[in-house]
Parts: C-alpha cells; structure tokens; sequence
C-alpha cells in the first residue's frame, strides 16, 4: 500500500462540498495525440495536418502548403505538368527539376521562377 518511487500516486481531487472533481497526478493519462501544425504561407489560417504528410491542403483558401521540417509556415508549392504524359506533379517552390510521379521524366522547371514573381496560376 505504500507508494513506490518512481511510481505517480493518483488522487482525486476533492471539492469542499465532496464532489470529485478530477483525477491529478495525471501522467498516467496520456494525452491526445497532437498532430503537427503549420501556417497557410497564402492566408496564415493554422492548419492541422497527419504526421509524415509532405503536403497539406489548406481549407480556407485552397492553396497547397509544403510541409518543411523546422518551419511553422508551409512553403509555397508549384505544379509541373509532365509533358510526357500530362500529369500535374506537386513540388515545393523553388525546386529546379521535378521527377515526374507517373512515367519518371524529370523535368527542368527553372523556367517557371523567370516569368515574373507573384504570377502563379492556382
Ligand atoms: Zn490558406
Ligand atoms: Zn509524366
């Protein structure tokens, strides 16, 4: 009956009117799993996302957000349209050649950062 060290004794808590109020010493009771969060980079809506997830659409305006570790603001996000076989392929901004998910062509899509800033289409 005596507590052991190292073990979290749980114990009520008592209001003075005698209801039980809760349970304290509550590291026993694991709390909610906590998915990841990060900033829409378009409309800072905080947006929940599953971990291991490399994209996260956001609700509020639709834009998609690349998930970077160490960032609390997804990253911008572009769409190469293979020109072999015509399927759009998501990449984070910035990236130079994008592997194309469905036949493998890599493509070079500098050309899309020398077409003026702030002209992506959606
Ligand atoms: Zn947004
Ligand atoms: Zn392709």
């Amino acid at each position: 009956m005596a507590t052991q060290a190292g073990l979290l004794p749980i114990f009520f808590v008592e209001n003075p009117d005698g209801t039980i109020d809760g349970v304290a010493g509550a590291d026993s009771i694991a709390p909610p799993p906590t998915n990841p969060r990060l900033w829409c980079h378009h409309c800072n809506t905080q947006l929940e996302f599953a971990a291991g997830a490399s994209y996260v659409q956001c609700y509020l305006c639709r834009t998609m957000n690349a998930v970077l570790s160490g960032s609390q603001v997804g990253g911008r996000t572009m769409n190469m349209l293979c020109t072999v076989c015509g399927t759009s392929n998501l990449a984070p901004w910035g990236t130079a050649y994008v592997r194309c998910g469905q036949c493998n062509t890599v493509s070079d899509v500098t050309h899309i950062y020398n077409t003026g800033a702030g002209s992506m289409q959606a």
